[in-house]
């Protein structure tokens, strides 16, 4: 028999860790899948989506550039994605329509309070970015139950506008990038493309504790900008963005598939590269 389709939809996508990820998940539960990666060029994603699923396809991925278009394609939203107006995760209803989820801000406090054994409860945050990203990482700090969540953005309106989104002042507010003097903070997490787009983290050193974690959502050469801002900085814990990925991964398969993988793994064999 054919197996069943799934597919991670990008630009690029080539060098997606997708396939490699829900291929292994599969493979420990004894479920039979094919995985493909296809790319699509922001004008054909829509297209490309409804043939993948016409076609029978039963869940699809989705990544850079086209969370936005994705939640935009689906009639029905979880709450995750409604928050953020972004999905990452589709799963095709009856009569040919789509529902949106996104798994980008349960992935990444999965990661932090179960794998790196952080409990966020009471913590002062720091969020680096307003993207797309940092949205999903703002909801779930918030709901992983921070004390309060500071977001800065190199574009300062783009912070206001999600903190306005989020609207609760007492918890969650914003600062400029270079306002941060004289702040302390438990965690702080990099949600920005500077590792990859290039670019400095000129932030005061002072905004660390002995005790504080640095997390950058980033992996790989990606996350070396920052790693080298933590350490000169003096972190004495720093966290990558790869158990996210995986854990983001795992959401969405246990979404598809009804059974929540074992991801330690899978995260194992993939930290032995990255
Ligand atoms: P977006 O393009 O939506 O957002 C990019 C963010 O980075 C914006 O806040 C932008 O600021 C900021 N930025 C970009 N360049 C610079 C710069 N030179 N100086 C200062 N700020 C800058 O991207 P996403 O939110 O989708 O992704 C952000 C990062 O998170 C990516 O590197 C991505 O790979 C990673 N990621 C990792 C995941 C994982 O599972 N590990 C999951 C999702 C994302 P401005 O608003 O001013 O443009």
């Amino acid at each position: 028999a054919e197996a069943h389709r799934y597919a991670v939809f990008g630009h690029p996508i080539a060098h997606s860790l997708s396939p490699e990820i829900h291929g292994s998940f599969a493979a420990q539960l004894g479920i039979h899948l094919s995985y493909e990666t296809i790319d699509a060029a922001p004008g054909d994603f829509a297209a490309a989506v409804r043939r993948f699923f016409a076609d029978g396809g039963l869940g699809a991925n989705v990544t850079l550039p086209h969370k936005e278009a994705a939640f935009a394609l689906a009639s029905e939203h979880s709450e995750a994605a409604a928050r953020v107006g972004a999905a990452n995760t589709l799963t095709p209803l009856v009569g040919g329509k789509l529902h949106a989820h996104n798994t980008d801000g349960s992935g990444f406090v999965r990661d932090i309070t179960e794998r790196h054994s952080l409990d966020l409860r009471g913590h002062d945050a720091l969020l680096l970015g307003a993207g797309g990203a940092a949205k999903a990482v703002a909801w779930a700090l918030l709901d992983a139950g921070v004390q309060t969540l500071t977001i800065v953005n190199r574009t300062p309106e783009r912070a206001d506008q999600l903190a306005d989104a989020i609207g609760d002042p007492a918890r969650c507010h914003t600062r400029y990038w270079d306002g941060l003097d004289g702040e302390c903070f438990d965690l702080v997490v990099n949600a920005t493309s500077i590792g990859v787009t290039g670019g400095s983290f000129d932030l005061p050193m002072s905004i660390l504790q002995d005790h504080s974690t640095c997390y950058d959502l980033c992996y790989g050469a990606a996350a070396a900008s920052f790693k080298g801002w933590a350490t000169a900085a003096g972190a004495r814990y720093f966290r990558d963005g790869l158990g996210m990925l995986v854990e983001q991964a795992a959401d969405a398969f246990e979404r598809w598939h009804g059974t929540r993988p074992d991801t330690d793994p899978v995260y194992n064999a993939l930290r032995q590269r990255f």
